[in-house]
This record gives C-alpha cells, sequence and structure tokens, in this order.
C-alpha cells in the first residue's frame, strides 16, 4: 500500500540520490554560494546547475537569499541539515567498517 507520505518520502530521496545535487548540497553545508561560485566549485555548466538548484528549491531543500543583485542559494531547513548531516555520519562508520555504537564512542564530547 503505498501512501502518499510514502510517495513524497520516496520523491525526496530521489532527489538526494543524486551525486551531482548531493555535491551541491555538501558545498552548502559550509556556507552559501550563488550560482557562478557553484558553476565554478563544481565545474559544471550554468544549464546543469540551475537545473539542479531548481528541483532542490521546489522541494524545499535549498532556499534563495537575495544579496545585492546576486542570489545566494543556502541550507535553512533543520530537518534537511539534519538529515544529511546524520547520513554522512552514517556514510563515516559504514565505510570504516565500525559499528554505530564505536562510531557514538569515538565521537562523544
Ligand atoms: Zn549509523
Amino acid at each position: 500500500m503505498k501512501t502518499e507520505i510514502q510517495r513524497e518520502l520516496s520523491h525526496i530521496f530521489k532527489l538526494l540520490a543524486s551525486e551531482k545535487r548531493l555535491a551541491i548540497l555538501m558545498l552548502l553545508e559550509e556556507k552559501p554560494y550563488s550560482v557562478s561560485e557553484l558553476i565554478e566549485a563544481l565545474q559544471m555548466e550554468q544549464s546543469a546547475v540551475s537545473h539542479q538548484l531548481k528541483k532542490l528549491r521546489e522541494e524545499q531543500v535549498v532556499a534563495v537569499q537575495k544579496v545585492g543583485r546576486t542570489v545566494y542559494y543556502r541550507l535553512t531547513d533543520s530537518h534537511m541539515i539534519d538529515l544529511l548531516a546524520n547520513a554522512e555520519k552514517h556514510v563515516d562508520h559504514v565505510m570504516n567498517d565500525e559499528s554505530h555504537e564505536d562510531w557514538l564512542k569515538r565521537n562523544k564530547q
């Protein structure tokens, strides 16, 4: 049985499943970027970057902020910020063949 929530969740995870979009999101985790800064950092075509940003914006994964005449893309939604950070932590211990518990021990303050 497919509920609307499952469909939307699947949509969000598909959005996050693109390596190109993940590359954008990992840059935005550090700081806001303009389209031209993203093009420079990722060595991608403007049309490709704009296309991916549009998709991310439609699902409220990224937000825009205008500074003067420049549009900056940012991560502002704490759900998405936490989701990305948690997925990166999970990948970190899986890549190192480490259990979740060992990762927690290693990273506790
Ligand atoms: Zn984990």
